[in-house]
């Protein structure tokens, strides 16, 4: 069985055509996973059996013609920070290694829904803290591609799994870029969803006010059926958005029968085109923007001007935010604990043992922000260049359908390259801004850099619940 590069729509015909079962394709996806995961270290753990479970019941419901939907039976993997009930979900830190999900994540309640299999709890960047896995208190992901270069992060082990054939899709969570760079730097599509699309209820939080859980695949079509799958509102977060969610799979497919991208008007933001980007990836970017006119696409020139205070905007709210998420996380009600005398040095000692040293770092920025003094000075005044930012996307977007931008300022680099967090966190310059202005973007593979042979991706953003012009547009675009 051929799985290289394998959709699931395609997987969903040959499983109806009785090509192979369920049982079947989760043994091959396996067996690519025994062959290839020592060196790529996608997976923290797999729950083979569950796994293997699962695609029976698929294959005698689809016997007895009751098969769920067209998914039934699909195996998709999870990052390490999804809920999946029964199995453990730590994060990627050594604080949270004890604790198993006692619930099923909204997105991952509603995969089993479609019959998908969830398997698998995917390597990160701790508490989703990083941009090449090399946080994850556990083990290096490496880019299947060229396995001396990082596979980006934090949804690494995500992006891996997905360019390493060993599961079709793969969910990963998004809070500054960590769909999109990793999809990037895997030569895979990835989505970061309009905030309040996709529940987060059962993701473990970041920066609540900019997480947001989306799929990486292979393709414009598997995305929009893994977001007709998970979308919608959720009494359990009250951040989910009201309004109809779907449709997304057909998007795609008509973009894809149609291939055009004719009377759609593509904005590209002076800010994202300057002298910071690698030769590399100019190169290809100049390239997309000719194919993009080619298929009957206007260009026209934008401004995001508040774009410069991003970075900065971003590594103030994020920190503020994951410090209150992770004050919980104190060794008594939740992960392991480190007996101390007395409470309070209990929680000194657990946190101290179990959280890395990526994570403590953004806890204590968090702190400082959040602290009386510098409060007014800095998180307020960052939430009020946030509301300038988004404000910016809002006026970009009477001037055109879509942005068009990079996703990396470089392709994957190698480990240990960025050994200045500040040189890190520069690496989400152009995805970082979506999440602050709340709006859905795509990853997808561009061309090839020819210094390093590495993927260069290009990034179609558009406004809030635009995730259907989107899709299409990708996937007019990727034919
Ligand atoms: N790299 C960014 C950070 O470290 C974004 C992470 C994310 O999107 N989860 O915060």
């Amino acid at each position: 069985m051929d799985l290289k590069k394998m959709t699931i729509h395609a997987l969903s015909e040959k499983l109806k055509a009785g090509e192979f079962s369920s049982v079947e394709l989760c043994r091959e996806y396996l067996k690519n996973i025994d062959a290839r995961d020592g060196e790529v270290g996608a997976f923290l753990e797999i729950d083979r059996e569950n796994m293997l479970c699962a695609a029976q019941a698929a294959d005698e419901r689809r016997q007895a013609g009751n098969a769920i939907g067209d998914f039934d039976g699909i195996p998709i993997a999870i990052k390490d920070n999804i809920c999946v009930k029964g199995e453990r979900c730590s994060c990627a830190s050594k604080l949270l290694e004890p604790v198993k999900s006692p619930y099923d994540a909204t997105a991952v309640e509603l995969l089993k829904k479609q019959g998908f299999i969830p398997f698998g709890r995917l390597n990160m960047d701790e508490f989703a803290m990083g941009s090449s896995c090399e946080n994850s208190a556990f083990k290096q992901t490496r880019n299947p591609l060229d396995t001396s270069r990082v596979p980006g992060g934090s949804s690494g082990g995500s992006a891996a799994c997905v360019a390493a054939d060993f599961a079709p899709a793969a969910l990963g969570s998004d809070t500054g870029g960590s769909i999109r760079q990793p999809a990037a730097f895997c030569g895979v599509v990835g989505v970061k969803p309009t905030y309040g699309r996709v529940s987060r209820y059962g993701l473990v939080a970041f920066a609540s006010s900019l997480d947001q859980i989306g799929p990486l695949c292979n393709d414009a079509e598997d995305a929009g059926i893994i977001l007709d799958a998970i979308s919608g509102f959720d009494p359990h977060d009250s951040t989910t958005l009201p309004d109809a969610a779907g449709g997304y799979a057909d998007a795609a497919r008509k973009g894809w029968q149609s291939g055009s991208l004719a009377g759609l008007k593509f904005g590209l933001p002076k800010e994202y085109f300057t002298g910071g980007l690698d030769a590399g990836v100019a190169k290809v970017m100049d390239e997309t923007i000719a194919k993009v006119k080619a298929l009957g696409g206007e260009i026209v020139d934008v401004s995001l001007p508040h774009t410069k205070y991003a970075v900065a905007v971003y590594y103030i709210i994020a920190t503020a935010e994951a410090s209150a998420n992770l004050a919980r996380f104190d060794g008594i009600r939740y992960g392991s604990r480190q007996d101390a005398n007395g409470l309070v040095d209990t929680y000194y000692k657990s946190r101290g043992a179990g959280f890395g040293d990526e994570v403590k770092r953004r806890i204590l920025l968090g702190t400082y922000v959040l602290s009386s003094g510098y409060y007014d000075a800095y998180y307020l005044r960052a939430q009020r260049v946030r509301t300038l930012i988004r404000k910016d996307f809002e006026e970009a977007f009477k001037q055109c359908d879509l942005l068009l931008t990079p996703v990396t300022p470089q392709v994957a680099f190698k480990f240990n390259e960025k050994s200045d967090p500040l040189q890190m966190y520069m690496s989400d310059i152009f995805t970082i801004a979506l999440n602050l202005s709340g709006h859905c973007g795509i990853s997808i593979p561009a061309g090839i850099d020819e210094a390093t042979g590495m993927p260069v991706a290009a990034q179609i953003m558009a406004p809030a619940s635009g995730e259907k012009i989107m899709l299409q547009t990708a996937a007019a675009f990727m034919k």
